[in-house]
C-alpha cells in the first residue's frame, strides 16, 4: 500500500505500528461516532477514514459514493470508527457496511451462545469479506 504521507491530515492522526488503531481523537461526530476531517475552515467536510483510504490510493474519491448500489465503501476491520490506518480499512458494499452495524449492534446488544459467549457474527463479516 501507498500512503500519501505529505498530506496534513496525518498530523491530526496518531499513526503508529500498522497493526495499531491510528486514531483522530478530534472532531467526533456525536451521532455516527465517525471522526470527521475538514481541510480547509469554512469548507465541507469528510469521514476522516474514508479521507485516509484516499490518500492510501484504496478509494477515487474521499466523498462516499452516491450510489448506494455500488461498492467503494469504506468498512472499519477494528471496529474503531475514529481510526484511520489503512490497513484496518476493507472496501466493500453499502449492504456490507450496513450488515456490518447491524452484527455490531447484535454484539453489543449481548446476544450469547450456549457457553455464554458473545455472538462475533461481525467478526467472522468480516473474515468472509476478506477471503
Ligand atoms: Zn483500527
Amino acid at each position: 500500500m501507498q500512503i500519501n504521507f505529505n498530506h496534513p491530515f496525518w498530523e491530526l492522526v496518531r499513526v503508529k505500528e500498522v497493526d495499531d488503531c491510528w486514531e483522530k481523537p478530534t472532531n467526533v461526530d456525536k451521532s455516527s461516532g465517525y471522526a470527521r476531517y475538514r481541510p480547509h475552515w469554512k469548507g465541507k467536510s469528510y469521514v476522516a477514514s474514508r479521507f485516509a483510504a484516499w490518500l492510501a490510493g484504496l478509494v477515487d474519491s474521499p466523498d462516499a459514493p452516491k450510489d448506494r448500489k455500488g461498492t467503494g465503501f469504506v468498512l472499519h476491520k477494528c471496529d474503531n470508527r475514529i481510526c484511520c490506518n489503512p490497513y484496518h480499512f476493507i472496501i466493500g458494499t453499502y449492504g456490507q457496511n450496513l450488515a456490518d452495524c447491524w452484527n455490531k449492534e447484535r454484539r453489543e446488544i449481548g446476544d450469547k451462545d450456549e457457553q455464554g459467549k458473545f455472538f462475533d457474527l461481525g467478526r467472522r463479516h468480516r473474515e468472509y469479506l476478506l477471503k
